[in-house]
């Protein structure tokens, strides 16, 4: 036998299954805190600059106090495809009120080096198919994405009316027009007769609580707000020049850190990335799209069938075919694959549980096996093994990340779970040894889990003077994730409470912008002034939301992290952050037949 054909026949080791659990809770423990979610800065008073916007300067305008139809506040993907839906639909005064410069949400704030998207572009990017773009890669880089937002605008007659550098202090509903008055940060105070919320899951930036944070006197920011200036290079990659002489600290190693730490490595003097908790990294294979095959593939309809079809992957790994064959349709169909290793009679919840832990397991390993084969350095490869299961956390895929530790001046500083010790004048302390250093940046991700109103800036007073707030207080309630009951005229636009498929966020936008762009049209043609839904359609439809299972990601046995409030008990409120009980294909379904009924069943229109 040669060599090749021995490995061929060898079988992969048994995976001790009881080490690895032990192995797991044990690094869980290092890393829980007590404090929870109250271990991270709220960026405000001394820390504001840290929020200021380094891409576009602000420009001087009148306030605005006339009337739109539709105003949309934000203006990311949600806001975009809601728009763009409407303008379809014949509504001409859409007004996107946005806190950065221009489109894009979180491809506007995030210019980081080698930001890319990590869903396949064909079906992460909206509206390809209707501004007629082809995505550069497999997974397309920032300022593409950035670009194609700004497409979008361009297309569907957004700049106009668009309010930029604006946020909003206040939403109230005006009973006597039917209308909603929206009062901003530049004085504005204008009415709408819709708004629409697409304010993004993970817009607010933090801070690490690290004590002395405020004293270091070298150079700081935040990875949503890079500072080219300081660093040159720019969001397409150029070499940041201005690093060759100068040692860096990266503080984070999440999905953010994954993707810039290689290109600070092959920048900087020293590069010191801290280390609280590892991702784990899995193979990214990108990769051009090759003109001729898109012209074959894009025959009408294209976008919906890819979108689809990737759901059908993810609700199990059901479809017969996976058109876009990215890291999210491979984990959906391998743990499909071990449950249909069991017998059917043998398919109980406890046993596909079982088989979902088996394919983790298998998958961790091999995860944790590539850290070996890339990374040259013992310690460093050993500090990068993840040791949790791989949707604990957002899984990340990358094939420079890894091999950015064997770049000479490039270090690792592990924290073994319990973050970075202490910040001085000049530098960062781990276990007691200062690190000094010219510049921090802050990798240390966004709010979750923090109150809605803190997180989106103002509070919404719908009829008879009831605040959001109030009404959220024990958790978010909604039908389909759209409407709250006593606030008429008001669309929510993200995943939660309607398909929630984490996987492709834009899928649910697109979604979500279809049913309202229907409704509103519906409203005009037949002359009506409000929409609402009942209260008994809401609790209906919260109702059916608790039948679920429960979700695969994150959960109270994981490490801890914003998937899953830091380990700590989540409070009644997250068993609403939940979606359709049968999945998000069922639901995708379901809100098609919604919508081609024109019934509007829940829905009332006056
Ligand atoms: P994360 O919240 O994922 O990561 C923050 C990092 O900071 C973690 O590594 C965290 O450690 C670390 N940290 C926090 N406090 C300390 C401390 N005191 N000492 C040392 N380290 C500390 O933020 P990201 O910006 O990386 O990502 C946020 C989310 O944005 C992702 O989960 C993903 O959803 C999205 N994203 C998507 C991308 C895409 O689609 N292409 C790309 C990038 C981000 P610990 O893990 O222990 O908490």
């Amino acid at each position: 036998m040669t060599m090749t054909e021995q490995a061929q026949d060898a079988k992969p080791a048994a995976i001790d299954k009881e080490r690895l659990r032990r192995k797991y809770r044990e690094e869980r423990n290092k890393r829980l805190r007590p404090d929870g979610n109250d271990q991270y800065l709220q960026i405000k008073g001394q820390l504001a600059h840290y929020l200021e916007d380094p891409y576009t300067p602000v420009v001087d305008r009148a306030p605005k106090t006339d009337h739109v139809t539709f105003a949309f506040i934000g203006g990311g993907f949600a806001g975009l495809a809601t728009a763009a839906r409407l303008t379809e639909a014949g509504v001409k005064d859409v007004r996107i009120v946005e806190k950065g410069g221009d489109f894009g949400g979180t491809w506007y704030w995030n210019r980081y080096p080698g930001a890319q998207c990590d869903t396949a572009s064909m079906v992460y990017m909206p509206l390809l198919e209707e501004t007629g773009h082809m995505p550069s890669e497999k997974y397309a880089h920032a300022p593409e994405i950035l670009a194609h937002c700004q497409r979008i605008g361009r297309q569907f007659n957004l700049y106009d009316n668009a309010l930029f550098h604006t946020e909003v202090t206040s939403l109230d509903w005006d009973a006597a027009q039917s209308r909603w008055i929206i009062r901003t940060t530049r004085g504005d105070a204008f009415t709408a007769q819709y708004v629409g919320i697409g304010t993004g899951p993970l817009h607010v930036p933090k801070l690490p609580g690290i004590p002395g944070i405020e004293r270091f006197k070298g150079h700081s920011f935040h990875t949503s707000r890079w500072d080219y200036d300081y660093t040159g290079g720019g969001p397409k990659g150029a070499l940041m020049d201005k690093l060759a002489d100068k040692r860096v600290g990266i503080i984070g190693t999440g999905a953010t850190s994954v993707q810039c730490i290689p290109h600070l490595a092959r920048a900087c003097k020293e590069l010191y990335a801290f280390q609280r908790t590892p991702s784990s990294v899995d193979v990214r294979g990108n990769g051009p799209i090759d003109p001729d095959w898109f012209a074959d593939i894009a025959t009408p309809g294209w976008q919906q069938r890819w979108l689809e079809n990737f759901t059908a992957n993810q609700a199990g790994g059901s479809a017969e075919e996976d058109l876009v064959q990215d890291g999210w349709t491979d984990l959906s169909k391998r743990i499909r694959a071990k449950i249909m290793l069991l017998p059917r009679e043998q398919r109980s919840v406890e046993n596909m549980r079982a088989a979902f832990e088996d394919s983790d397991f298998e998958k961790m390993e091999e995860i944790r096996n590539r850290v070996d084969t890339i990374v040259g350095d013992a310690e460093t490869a050993k500090n990068l093994k993840a040791w949790y299961g791989q949707l604990c956390k957002r899984p990340c895929f990358h094939d420079a990340y890894l091999q950015a530790f064997n770049t000479p001046g490039t270090h690792l500083v592990d924290t073994d779970g319990k973050g970075v010790e202490e910040i001085t004048e000049n530098g960062i302390v781990v276990a007691g040894k200062e690190y000094a250093l010219d510049c921090i940046i802050y990798a240390s991700g966004f709010e979750v889990g923090t109150e809605y109103k803190r997180r989106a800036g103002f509070d919404v007073t719908g009829q008879d003077g009831i605040k959001l707030s109030q009404y959220w207080a024990e958790g978010m309630r909604t039908k389909h994730g759209i409407h709250v009951h006593g606030f008429p005229n008001l669309f929510f636009v993200q995943p939660t409470q309607g398909a929630n498929l984490i996987s492709n966020v834009p899928h649910n936008l697109t979604e979500a912008a279809r049913t309202i762009a229907l409704m509103v049209g519906h409203a005009r043609d037949n002359g009506f002034k409000q929409i609402e839904v009942s209260r008994q359609a809401e609790d209906r439809w919260v109702e059916l939301l608790l039948t679920a299972v429960g979700r695969m990601i994150g959960g109270p046995d994981c490490t801890p992290g914003y998937y899953n409030n830091e380990g700590r008990e989540p409070g009644p409120a997250a068993k609403l952050n939940v979606g359709y009980p049968a999945g998000a294909l069922a639901y995708f379904k379901y809100i098609d037949e919604w919508r081609r009924s024109g019934q509007f069943e829940g829905v009332q229109f006056r």
